[in-house]
């Protein structure tokens, strides 16, 4: 193993934790959480810090993006006061302090080529936050592409080649960053990226012998975000990656973006491969034209579904949306299902047992009767004649 790859989860080899003493870890505080916040009621502003959600006060009446699809949502109704979830502090089976963490050590036990993931974890994080910390960004070509819808175009392609089966670009929402990664937002225009996980991989769950699901789709967004930016800037355009965590909310960026529909689990849908990925994504020096938000009907077939719900270990996921920062969503109980990941080295039950994920959209979106069926085909609907025949 690399001298970079221990010093990124900073091991220590005279004094390396076991699983079972993250878990045990894990288990001392998690108690202490829920007491120290039990009465906690503050207007939340999404917050990373020190790789654990948290919530700062609320700002939303200064929010200076400028998306299209967002500004109509009235930012009185936004100023909500919403219960804070009970987490004062990073859980310390979490706590990037306190590593050898829970990360690090499930992967060291469960996956094969380890040094190979945290390579690319390593390597790419750490020039991701060079470039969005410092000056030492590389510079755009002089020679500018000038046709944007060719430019686009030719991203989209270039990443699928990769592997990111989504991709989607819209403006970022700046309540769905985390407060002290504001400044790190360059540009206002994001290329969401989405890398498939194989179903082979998440097949292995609950025993993720040889590869979690979780770390192959990080790992493989490490590995090839950077590439697709040095593309961008082989255009003629400045940009900046960033990285696959979760200073960015992703899946309500996806949804706006158009890639897909937010499932039961409160995270976004793609038709492509479901909930079976994980995004990155690119910030971007140059107007390309936005994706708008679309209606797969995933959300017909999810309330006849529910099977995530139903099969949650840890009781995590509501069965009906809420009102939450402004839009209405869905919100799984975070420190539930670390609490499933914590205990089980890695919980992805609710993808394992979605049919859009696992069997697919295209085969799924026909089991409904046809006429739940009415946005998927809308377009269709004037010229099919042999919808009116047959109904
Ligand atoms: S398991 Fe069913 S309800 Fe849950 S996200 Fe998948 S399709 Fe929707
Ligand atoms: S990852 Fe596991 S605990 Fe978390 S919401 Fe999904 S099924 Fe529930």
């Amino acid at each position: 193993m690399s001298k970079d790859v221990k010093s990124y989860h900073n091991y220590k080899e005279d004094n390396k934790e076991t699983y079972l003493d993250v878990v045990k870890r894990w288990k001392e505080h998690v108690s202490d959480m829920y007491k120290n916040t039990k009465d906690d009621v503050r207007i939340q502003r999404w917050s990373y810090s020190n790789g654990m959600f948290k919530y700062l006060n609320n700002y939303g009446g200064n929010i200076t993006d400028n998306n299209p699809y967002i500004n109509f949502i009235d930012l009185d109704e936004f100023n909500l006061l919403v219960k804070n979830l009970p987490l004062p502090s990073d859980p310390p089976a979490f706590n990037n302090k306190n590593r050898p963490n829970f990360f690090g050590t499930m992967m060291d036990d469960y996956i094969d080529d380890v040094a190979e993931y945290k390579h690319h974890l390593h390597t790419s994080f750490e020039r991701i936050r060079r470039e969005a910390t410092t000056n030492e960004v590389p510079k755009p070509s002089e020679n500018k592409n000038k046709d944007l819808k060719k430019l686009k175009q030719d991203i989209i392609k270039l990443a699928k080649e990769f592997g990111f089966v989504s991709i989607g670009v819209t403006k970022v929402d700046r309540r769905f960053i985390s407060a002290e990664t504001d400044d790190e937002i360059a540009f206002d225009t994001m290329i969401i990226l989405g890398y498939e996980i194989p179903k082979e991989v998440m097949q292995r769950y609950p025993e993720p012998k040889h590869a979690t699901a979780a770390y192959y789709g990080y790992s493989h967004c490490a590995k090839y975000v950077n590439q697709v930016a040095d593309f961008i800037r082989g255009q003629g355009y400045d940009c900046r990656a960033r990285c696959w965590e979760g200073f960015i909310k992703y899946p309500i960026h996806a949804v706006n973006a158009g890639m897909g529909n937010f499932t039961t689990y409160g995270i976004c849908h793609t038709p492509e491969v479901g909930t079976r990925l994980k995004y990155t994504s690119i910030l971007i020096d140059a107007e390309i034209e936005l994706d708008k938000p679309k209606d797969f009907n995933i959300e017909e077939f999810c309330s006849r579904c529910r099977m995530c719900q139903k099969s949650c270990p840890e009781n995590a996921i509501p069965k009906d949306e809420k009102r939450y920062m402004g839009t209405m969503r869905r919100a799984t109980d975070h420190i539930k299902c670390f609490n499933s990941m914590a205990m089980r080295h890695e919980c992805v039950q609710c993808i394992r047992v979605c049919p859009i994920s696992m069997i697919g959209y295209e085969t799924v979106k026909k089991s409904l009767p046809m006429y739940y069926q009415y946005n998927l085909v809308r377009d269709d609907f004037v010229d099919d004649k042999r919808y009116f025949e047959n109904t």
